[in-house]
């Protein structure tokens, strides 16, 4: 079995999202890769075709509604795992300039494959820790937009994110239905560490049960040097 092209348009267009067919072929073979490489390393629990359309890839794509239209904008992807969602992103909007992050090797070598295999060029893959990259000049305060899907606790996850934004750009935080609950308790967090609420945006997922929201956190001041502090504290010991 395989995704048709025809399948990933109407997935897409559910959302709101219209990809052409050299789009959806792309999507088609980031599904076989997965797929494929999901058979000899455990890169992801979802693994038929109808999860990987609706859990994987729309879910991906709901994110488009919190990033800018501005062509050409930097967005980096914090523990994109099997590539999710900033492969997906890259895909349906060309003209971003994408940076992926995950601290496990197998992860990143599966990356750097779905890259070569479909062509992609403005899309890189960097193997390290968000509270590294964090710290450094070149990745601190460089981004537009600031990304991750099922990386961290919201408390945790803001100090990872919010260093590396830059000022008003944008963090979005890929979340489930207590996004409301997690955006409440970690209110400090995003204010000690140079952020500001804009939105919480329920996301409904054609074909999947699961109600999703996007948390949505504009940067507003630098962030305090000292911020995300060294390797397993933001986990261990959250701002709450
Ligand atoms: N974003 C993907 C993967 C989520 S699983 C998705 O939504 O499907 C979390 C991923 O984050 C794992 O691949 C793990 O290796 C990575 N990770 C966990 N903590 C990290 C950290 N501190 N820095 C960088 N990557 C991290």
């Amino acid at each position: 079995m395989s995704l048709t092209t025809e399948q990933i348009q109407t997935a897409a267009a559910a959302i709101g999202v219209m990809l052409d067919t050299a789009q959806a072929a792309q999507f088609a073979q980031f599904r076989d890769l997965l797929v494929e490489w999901n058979e000899r390393m455990n890169l992801t629990a979802i693994t038929d075709d109808e999860s990987i359309l609706s859990r994987h890839f729309a879910d991906s794509l709901t994110a488009l509604r919190a990033i800018p239209s501005t062509p050409g904008l930097t967005l980096v992807d914090v523990g994109t795992g099997a590539g999710l969602p900033g492969i997906p992103l890259k895909i349906a909007r060309p003209d971003l300039d994408v940076t992926l992050v995950d601290g496990t090797g197998k992860k990143v070598a599966f990356c750097e494959t779905v890259i070569a295999e479909l062509g992609l060029i403005g899309i890189r893959v960097i193997k390290g820790r968000a509270e590294e990259l964090a710290h450094d000049k070149h990745h601190r305060a460089y981004y537009k937009v600031v990304i991750a899907r099922a990386l961290a606790p919201l408390p945790t996850l803001v100090e990872y994110l919010l260093p590396l934004a830059r000022m008003n750009g944008v963090c979005i935080a890929m979340k489930g239905s207590d996004a409301q609950v997690e955006a409440a308790q970690a209110a400090r967090a995003i204010k000690l560490i140079g952020g500001e609420l804009d939105r919480v945006e329920p996301v409904t997922l054609p074909g999947a049960p699961d109600q999703r929201a996007l948390v949505v956190i504009r940067k507003a001041k630098p962030s305090p040097s000292i911020y995300p502090r060294p390797a397993g504290k933001p986990r261990s010991e959250p701002f709450l």
